[in-house]
């Protein structure tokens, strides 16, 4: 069967996935097209990685639209939903709209509505639903990505219970759900109400084995010689052996598995010694540029030793890199430039980059929940395994275990080698589940009584798979009383409806718990002020007044610096001014559930004590006392996520706070992002709840979101300008927008380096009548006045994503 056998595509399609080089399905595609997927039928397709699944869901999506429809694929993660969006796009001159939906969980994504395919996360597409999405409703084709991901306790529940509501919304919906191989495909497609397409075929042979001693022993009884020698390790060994063997010119790439970041950093650079001795003539050119393109896109350590491994022909891959980066790497790899990835679980479930050998090194990972290494599923490490061979350029792909005796080769064959993947099995009937999806639901109308509410969880995999009804009712009357008890449902008799700040809550997307931590946590602190009287934590650092004053330390604003802001009217008296500083802020939204804290390492919990009471004021809420274990724990990992938004906002390197706290400069941006969304919607409860904090909360957001002190927020709003330039501006004497308009240009060119173009856009930016610089020379003082904030940094045209805000 080919693409032009199927009659629903829109025109030219089949033609173009036939130029594409798709000329005959692939057996499971076959088998989803005579199951219907391309004439509106429910499809589960559960099928090994690399087996052509993206293409399943296309024919789908591509017929229900020709049909006169709107289709929604759903991602698994974030990263992913752009790379989807950029590959759908090449539908575009068919006449296909694609939009993504990332960002903010709280609109309804109104534009949308002109897509006729639309990316999103499950976490999105659920709000989406809850702000009231018109567009939902014309929904004809909705694709799961990863559907045994509802299989995760973290994530899972969203995505089963998004399905259900998405169902619930449109009876005739079409749902297309891809599965990695699982051990209960049937159930989830019985669940679904959809056909199941199963299968183990794979576009390549796929060799799985167990590295001992010697050599590499493969499940079909055969064994590839790999010595290793004195001193060598097992890795090294793997890698080199691959790159020796030429296959039409083509030396073998591999992927390397580990546990951990730090682990990924460490082998690449043990890595990048074997692949630079194999690197041809006319490579190390290439890979010398892309090593700067990689160091110009973030000032930090990881960046610097991603560029050395780059040089060398190897890289490591893991959430804490740019996107950007992550993305030349994984284009370099496919571009066979780069000759090892060394990287953590999370590249096996993403972007499709094959290689010949695949050596999934650490299948332990440390977990504490279980009290120590824990082994890995079954299901991801087949995963993993499914990544080797390269369709066209492999004449297999081999997937290798590591063993240092035999005991373990022999446990390594029984636990991956020989087993099945495990079953799925849902995870809603937990309580930081339903706690979210029952106000969610209620306030989203979908259910209006405590019946109709366990009516509508019944839709979901949880109930399908269960015979304990029992139980779900148990769990959702818990979860009614704690709502209720926090003032977010109220129960009439038999019926349910949220009240204003419930529906509130479930809009801003946030977790009830949360909710209820960030409203007690303001009203504390603004009883406190209140009770305290203008006094402050540190009377030396504040500066109260009307006016915000200019000077004010960069890590420390009080609610009464800024009371006589234009949204000030909600605190009348200066006696009941509340004290709340952004590091409370920060602690405050960093101590909830939906902020996923730092880590405390050894050694943390004697420096953050010592913070916590140095700066006990400024927290908001009860501290626990330092005899509660868990919870005094927790307290502190939030004060040292604190500390690194605080750091952030002080316009501290990102350098310096990688360092610090021992994350990537990913990191530092996931922490900024969770952290303006959670301030955005205290500002929102704030304002609701009419506790007069709203300006103190909406500028520590305005800081953690650009970077920057308190008197550069002006200047760091203007688009093109971002945390270092606007430093180098206000070092330069130009401190805001409106003064940027009037500058003398000489000063702003020279402030910005001489550069022209930027300094154009800047002006241009900043709503200036005449940006252009034709002409013009830098200002010697400017520039060296400018210069003094850069320290002895290197000149990169644009330092950080901070500049990009
Ligand atoms: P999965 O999502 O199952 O991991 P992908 O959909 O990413 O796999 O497909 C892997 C690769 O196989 C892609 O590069 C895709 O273009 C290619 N491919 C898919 N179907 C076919 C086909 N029928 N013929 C040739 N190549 C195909």
């Amino acid at each position: 069967m080919k693409p032009s056998d199927v009659s629903t595509l829109p025109d030219g399609v089949p033609e173009a996935l036939e130029a594409e080089g798709i000329e005959e399905f692939y057996p499971p595609q076959a088998a989803a097209v005579e199951a219907g997927v391309a004439d509106g039928r429910s499809v589960v397709a559960s099928v090994p990685t690399a087996s052509g699944k993206t293409l399943i869901a296309e024919l789908a999506m591509l017929s229900s639209v020709a049909a006169g429809g709107k289709a929604l694929y759903i991602v698994p993660l974030r990263a992913l939903a752009s790379e989807k969006k950029a590959e759908f796009e090449r539908w575009e001159e068919f006449g296909i709209d694609v939009g993504v939906s990332t960002g903010n969980y709280d609109s309804d994504g109104e534009w949308l509505a002109t897509r006729d395919i639309i990316v999103a996360t499950s976490e999105k597409v659920d709000s989406l639903i809850r702000n009231g999405a018109p567009w939902v409703r014309d929904l004809t084709c909705v694709v799961s990505d990863e559907v045994h991901l509802v299989d995760d306790s973290g994530r899972g529940p969203t995505l089963e219970v998004t399905l259900a509501k998405l169902r619930k919304i449109n009876r005739d919906l079409q749902v297309v759900a891809l599965s990695a191989t699982v051990g209960n495909a049937g159930e989830v497609a019985e669940w679904l109400d959809a056909e199941l397409v199963e299968s183990d075929w794979r576009p390549i042979e796929l060799k799985m084995g167990v590295h001992y001693g010697n050599a590499i022993n493969f499940d079909d009884g055969s064994q590839r010689e790999v010595p290793v020698e004195r001193g060598e390790k097992q890795t090294a060994a793997l890698v080199a052996d691959a790159l020796d063997e030429t296959v039409d010119g083509d030396r073998g790439s591999s992927l390397v598995f580990v546990n951990s970041r730090r682990n990924a950093e460490a082998a690449a650079k043990r890595l990048a010694d074997v692949t630079a001795k194999r690197l041809e003539r006319g490579e190390t050119t290439e890979l010398e540029q892309l090593a700067s393109e990689i160091r110009d896109d973030s000032d930090t350590e990881t960046s610097d030793d991603l560029a050395d491994c780059v040089r060398n022909g190897a890289a490591f891959h893991h959430a804490g890199l740019s996107a950007t980066q992550r993305s030349l790497v994984e284009d370099a790899f496919r571009d066979r430039l780069i000759k090892c990835i060394c990287a953590t679980p999370t590249l096996a479930a993403g972007v499709n980059t094959p290689a010949r050998r695949v050596v999934v090194r650490d299948w332990r990972r440390y977990d504490g929940e279980f009290g120590g290494m824990k082994p890995l599923d079954t299901l991801e490490v087949h995963q993993m395994m499914g990544r080797a061979g390269r369709p066209g350029l492999d004449p297999y792909g081999e997937a290798v275990l590591l063993a240092k005796d035999r005991d373990t080769m022999d446990e390594l064959f029984e636990r991956y080698v020989w087993a099945d993947p495990e079953e799925v099995q849902s995870k809603l009937a937990a309580e930081p589940a339903l706690r979210t999806h029952v106000l969610a639901t209620v306030a989203s109308g979908f259910a209006t009584t405590r019946e109709g509410l366990l009516e509508f969880l019944d839709r979901t995999l949880y109930a399908s798979q269960t015979d304990d009804d029992a139980r779900l009712a148990q769990v959702t009357d818990r979860v009614l009383e704690y709502l209720e008890a926090n003032d977010f449902l109220e129960r009439d008799g038999d019926s349910l409806t949220a009240t204003g700040i419930g529906h509130t809550v479930s809009r801003l997307y946030l977790d009830p718990m949360s909710a209820a931590e960030i409203i007690d946590g303001l009203r504390s602190g603004v009883e406190e002020g209140g009770a305290g009287a203008g006094s402050s934590p540190r009377p030396s650092k504040t500066n109260a007044g009307a006016e915000a004053p200019a000077d004010a330390d960069a890590g420390f604003v009080t609610g009464s610096d800024l009371a006589g802001g234009d949204d000030g009217g909600d605190s009348d008296e200066a006696e009941s001014t509340p004290t709340v500083t952004p590091l409370g802020l920060y602690h405050l939204v960093a101590r909830t559930p939906d902020m996923y804290q730092l880590y405390l390492k050894s050694g943390d919990r004697e420096t953050y004590e010592e913070e916590f009471y140095e700066r006990e004021p400024e927290f908001l809420g009860d501290a626990p006392s330092e005899f509660e274990d868990v919870a005094w724990e927790d307290w502190l990992a939030a004060l040292k996520t604190a500390r690194l938004l605080e750091d952030w906002a002080s316009e501290l390197d990102e350098d310096v706070i990688t360092d610090r706290y021992g994350v990537g400069p990913g990191d530092i941006r996931g922490k900024v992002d969770t952290a303006e969304w959670l301030l955005g919607a205290a500002e929102q409860l704030a304002g609701e709840l009419d506790l007069g904090v709203n300006i103190a909360i909406r500028e520590a957001k305005k800081r953690v979101e650009y970077g920057v002190g308190e008197e550069l927020l002006d200047l760091a709003g203007v688009r093109g300008v971002g945390r270092k330039r606007a430093r180098r501006l206000f070092e330069a004497g130009i401190e805001t927008r409106a003064e940027l308009r009037e500058a003398d240009k000489s000063v702003v060119l020279g402030a910005l380096r001489g550069r022209e173009k930027t300094a154009e856009n800047v002006l241009q930016a900043a709503g200036r009548q005449d940006p252009s610089m034709e002409g013009v020379t830098e200002d010697a003082a400017a520039s060296a006045a400018a210069a003094s904030t850069d320290g002895d940094e290197e000149e990169s045209g644009q330092a950080t994503f901070g500049d990009f805000s």
